[in-house]
């Protein structure tokens, strides 16, 4: 099955919330009115859009509808299209060599397994590639990553476990300077109940960098499961005062995803989503393109 045609499909459930009811909306109701914005409010709401940016978003939409005198409900629905592709649409910030790019997000989210896909994306384009075993934590997390290093191909930097992760990063980037590598992934812990000592832990590993490697582009990715929706909101913003984020990696879009949550995530971030997850496999890793996006989110055929 194609990217498209996963994607589309992943995002059934979503669509099921907001396609359908936007359709229905539109053929119950001719004229664009005070009810119509209200149901379409509604509509973001359940698919997890949530509470301000649905609100902000229909504030835009009402804005120009009035603007271009619009009255007929079904030119308002694909100007409704129109403005989530916008909001997408943010450019990704360009990427440097050498690079940096390090991995946040909690547990579970499939951090490590989107490092594995990172690093076969970057070696197949020809990049080399070199991996840090930043959680230190767990003691499983080092052999999973050993797995997609293996599977990658790629040098993977480790410590014992319980060892300070600052260590492994600082070997990591000496490793990395030494074999001119383009591009060294960090995975981080993610455990979440700690937040100060998370805080601290991320803030001193990005000092790291800065001194011992002033001249690589830093990437942070924070890495969310898009199936946890509402709930991986709180936890964009935990991350955005820990770190400063560049991009975001919305992971599971494969399975029953909230995809909503994409466009709250974006906005309370206001980085852009950089790639997308749709699957468990080391090439399930895609680009995020916003109209592709929206448009597996209303359910329409590929062109
Ligand atoms: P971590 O704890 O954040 O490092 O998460 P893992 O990388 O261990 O992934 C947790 C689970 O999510 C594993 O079972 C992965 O196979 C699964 N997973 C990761 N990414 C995806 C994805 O894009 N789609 C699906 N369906 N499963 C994924």
């Amino acid at each position: 099955m194609g990217f498209f045609a996963r994607l589309k499909q992943g995002l059934s459930k979503t669509r099921g919330n907001l396609t359908e009811r936007v359709d229905e909306l539109v053929e119950n109701t001719v004229e664009v009115d005070e009810d119509f914005y209200e149901e379409l409010t509604d509509i973001l709401l359940l698919s997890d859009v949530g509470v301000r940016a649905s609100t902000e978003i229909i504030d835009e939409l009402r804005r120009r509808v009035e603007e271009q005198k619009i009255k007929d409900a079904a030119v308002a629905r694909q100007m409704f299209k129109d403005l989530l592709v916008e909001e997408m649409n943010i450019p990704r910030p360009p990427l440097g060599w050498p690079m940096v790019m390090f991995v946040v997000g909690v547990n579970g989210v499939g951090k490590t397994t989107t490092v594995g896909k990172l690093a076969l994306r970057f070696q197949e384009i020809g990049r080399s590639v070199m991996l840090a075993a930043g959680d230190t934590f767990r003691a499983a997390a080092d052999d999973q990553l050993a797995v997609w290093a293996e599977r990658a191909k790629v040098p993977l930097i480790k410590h014992q476990p319980g060892s300070d992760p600052a260590a492994v990063v600082y070997d990591a980037v000496q490793a990395a300077k030494a074999r001119k590598a383009d591009l060294l992934i960090i995975d981080t812990a993610g455990r979440l109940h700690n937040k100060k000592n998370l805080m601290e832990e991320l803030s001193k590993m990005r000092r790291i960098i800065d001194r011992d490697f002033p001249e690589a582009t830093v990437r942070c990715m924070l890495i969310m499961d898009a199936t946890t929706g509402q709930n991986g909101l709180n936890q964009a913003k935990m991350f955005k005062e820990a770190v400063e984020i560049n991009g975001i990696i919305l992971t599971k879009l494969d399975g029953t995803a909230k995809g909503g949550v994409a466009i709250a995530i974006r906005r309370e971030l206001n980085v852009p989503v950089w790639y997308i997850g749709v699957g468990e496999g080391i090439d399930d890793l895609q680009a995020f393109e916003a109209k592709e996006f929206v448009k597996a989110l209303f359910g329409e055929d590929e062109k």
